[in-house]
């Protein structure tokens, strides 16, 4: 029988009549591999703009697959207000910052939103521990997300790698999102040595392409999975909606925890007694976040209104 180059593994033949099933555990754009449960693999074939991911449970029959119903996935709207699935069956997000390159503002809050709403635990981890300014980073990091685990890591020096190691042991399958260059590839590398994926990958936007294209499930030595995910500079939430934002937004839900507001269905904007415009007011929730907060309520109000009308991307009248 032939094996996957890759991993070794002995690679299935098509089965034909009987349905398997399986796990997606790569994404080739035109073609996915499948591991059957019985430790086989086959390429299968699929639509470059089909649904399957990384993580996806499938019934494969003959040259077909079927994906079978997620716990959870991890979406995002790009730029362009299309929906793309990241990976799917997840139990952790990592979300991998640097001091250097800077991550743009409101990118952790989005992708904590769409992680917690999705039923999956973010985990902030700091990169490049041992740059120039990393230590003021972190301090920053920690008191803008108090309730958030948070791992400072070095991933060219093997600083705090333990921790995440044990981290992503513990979770099962784990993620890692973050702008391209904070450092993805190299903590793979790291976590995974001999897996070589290459490293100082172009920014996607800049230059129409990146390193890491071909989206994979990795087994750690240590534990756990690893399912690596192309960077991007934006991530908008797909799965949550304008009213549920403020249960899942950094720092409004630690307010909402400990207070209320008069109004049950409060956004936090004007409204009359609301809490979190006091916390702003009284400086305990800094304005610069109540920001993020409310161009996030925005964006995700003029998606729902556009959705109502018929429009699909609300950018485009
Ligand atoms: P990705 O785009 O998120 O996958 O980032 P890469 O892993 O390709 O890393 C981008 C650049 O940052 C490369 O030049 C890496 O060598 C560098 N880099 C990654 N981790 C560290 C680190 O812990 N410290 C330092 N100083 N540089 C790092
Ligand atoms: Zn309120």
């Amino acid at each position: 029988m032939a094996r996957n180059k890759a991993t070794g593994r002995r690679q299935q033949k098509p089965q034909h009549n009987t349905g398997q099933p399986g796990l997606i555990i790569s994404h080739y754009g035109v073609a996915v591999l499948v591991r059957f449960d019985n430790g086989d693999e086959q390429p299968v074939k699929v639509k470059r703009n089909s649904d399957h991911v990384v993580g996806d449970r499938v019934m494969v029959i003959g040259e077909r697959v079927t994906s079978l119903a997620r716990r959870n996935a991890l979406r995002r709207r790009d730029p362009f207000g299309k929906v793309r699935t990241l990976a799917a069956n997840l139990d952790l997000l990592g979300i991998v910052v640097a001091v250097r390159p800077q991550t743009p503002d409101g990118f952790i809050e989005r992708v904590v939103v769409a992680a917690r709403a999705a039923d999956i635990e973010p985990v902030l981890i700091v990169n490049k521990q041992d740059l120039p300014g990393s230590a003021d980073f972190d301090s920053q990091l920690q008191r803008d997300f108090p309730a958030m685990v948070r791992l400072s890591v070095s991933a060219k020096q093997g600083d705090g790698l333990e921790h995440l190691r044990h981290k992503l042991a513990g979770a099962g399958r784990s993620a890692l999102v973050g702008v391209s260059g904070s450092g993805k590839s190299s903590l793979l590398n790291a976590l995974c040595p001999g897996i070589e994926l290459e490293t100082g990958a172009l920014n996607e936007e800049e230059h129409g392409c990146h390193t890491t294209s071909v989206s994979t499930l990795l087994a750690l030595p240590t534990g756990g999975e690893l399912v690596d995910t192309p960077g991007f500079r934006d991530f908008s939430p797909v799965d949550v909606s304008s009213e549920d934002l403020a249960h899942w937004f950094p720092g409004v839900m630690s307010v909402l925890e400990e207070q209320s507001c008069r109004f049950r269905n409060c956004r936090h904007r004007q409204e009359p007694g609301c809490c979190i415009k006091q916390a702003v007011d009284q400086g305990t929730f800094s304005e610069e976040r109540y920001q993020l907060y409310l161009n996030t309520l925005q964006e995700l109000e003029q998606l729902e209104t556009a959705r109502n009308e018929g429009r699909k991307n609300p950018f485009c009248r």
